[in-house]
């Protein structure tokens, strides 16, 4: 049986050059960087190696790195830290189609008195700039406002969006987890104040990410304790993982160019077959504002975990909804917030490819995924 990855945006292979970079951390260079002695001496310099390379990725400097567990972390530190960081309670705009990592929190501080606005979206998952810019206004506030959906793969205009917060002197987080790696980051360019990345969404392992905080933005320490990452994130550092992070942002920024050309290629072909396989299918997001490696392809009258159930049983995986809400049959929030049709968004299937995919894969799941569809259709009780 064939086995064909198709679901990157929930996780991503762990790259063979990464792997072997953070090999010695576990067998000869295990001391704790914050020793005094030569075991924490030899390993700290790799800890700065790999925040080099971090923010060598998005044009940072190195000191506004600091590595954190995941990028639900790195969500939270800048949110709930920027929050308690102003003092008072305040305004926090976010929007309806967010990850968990950022509406989670936001709704939290909700809880706790903050004002939350939650902006919505259009049917092609983009927002209105002139809602955002009225309901911004000139009061103090924090926003969080996602780079690139995981779901539909939808871009955000996160450089238009700074500028309207800067212009109001907000303070402005992005969710960058699905798009570090994928294009092109400069925030020196892109006047954000704070960028969360992940590490298993760029062939990093899972447990490690990275939060940029721009030098003087004001954003409390979330997990107190020791003095690491020069007293904004208490714990021992990870620091296999950490290299592994390292690598994997060379890994990406080499790759770049090409691969995102060859990505979308791929995923250009993937959609353009099953829409034309397939009849009443159909494409969820903006199709022109979209990261190059993902589709969200509604297959009517059928349910997205059926289709996953059977895809699993030819070697395909991909996803319905996202990774972290599935296991409900409720659309998810993003494609309810986009308000596909009923009969659309059940049947909601997301594809998301990466460098490690082959046209050769793409041709077995345009190849077999009609008859799936087929035979879904024949059991639906809604054709
Ligand atoms: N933000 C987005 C957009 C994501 O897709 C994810 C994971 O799916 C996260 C945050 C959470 O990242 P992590 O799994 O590293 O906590």
């Amino acid at each position: 049986m064939k086995n064909v990855y198709l679901d990157n945006n929930a996780t991503t292979q762990v790259a063979p050059e990464v792997i072997e970079a953070m090999m010695p951390f576990f067998k000869e260079l295990w001391g704790n960087p914050s020793s005094m002695h030569h075991f924490g001496g030899q390993v700290k310099k790799y800890i700065d190696t790999a925040r080099e390379q971090v923010a060598d990725l998005i044009n940072a400097e190195p000191s506004e790195i600091v590595f954190t567990s995941c990028g639900t972390e790195g969500d939270n530190t800048a949110i709930r830290g920027a929050a308690e960081a102003s003092g008072k309670n305040i305004r926090i705009i976010t929007t309806r189609v967010e990850h968990p990592a950022v509406l989670g929190p936001c709704r939290h501080l909700k809880e706790q008195g903050h004002e939350v606005i939650e902006l919505g979206v259009n049917s092609s998952g983009q927002l209105d700039l002139t809602e955002f810019r009225k309901v911004l206004g000139k009061e103090p506030a924090i926003v969080s406002i996602m780079w690139a959906n995981n779901e539909t793969g939808v871009i955000f205009p996160i450089p238009e969006i700074a500028l309207i917060a800067k212009e109001q002197s907000a303070v402005l987080h992005t969710d960058a987890v699905q798009v570090a790696g994928k294009f092109s980051i400069d925030v020196r360019k892109t006047p954000l104040d704070m960028l969360s990345i992940s590490g298993h969404k760029i062939h990093a392992p899972k447990g490690i990410g990275a939060l940029y905080i721009r030098k003087g933005t004001k954003v409390n320490t979330f997990l107190i304790g020791g003095h690491q990452e020069n007293g904004r994130r208490g714990g021992t550092e990870n620091v296999p993982y950490i290299v592994g992070l390292g690598q994997a942002c060379v890994l990406a920024k080499k790759h770049m160019q090409d691969e995102t050309t060859r990505i979308a290629k791929l995923r250009d072909r993937l959609e353009a077959g099953l829409l034309a396989s397939c009849p009443d299918t159909t494409v969820n997001g903006d199709r022109v504002h979209r990261l190059p490696n993902t589709t969200n392809i509604s297959f009517q009258y059928i349910e997205g975990e059926a289709i996953l159930y059977h895809l699993s049983d030819i070697g395909v995986a991909a996803s319905s909804g996202s990774a972290c809400t599935s296991g409900s049959l409720e659309p998810s929030h993003v494609i309810r917030a986009m308000g596909v049709p009923f009969t659309s968004a059940h049947g909601s299937t997301r594809f998301s490819l990466s460098r490690y995919n082959t046209a050769e894969e793409i041709e077995y799941v345009i190849e077999t995924m009609p008859a799936i569809v087929k035979r879904l259709r024949e059991l639906s009780p809604f054709v």
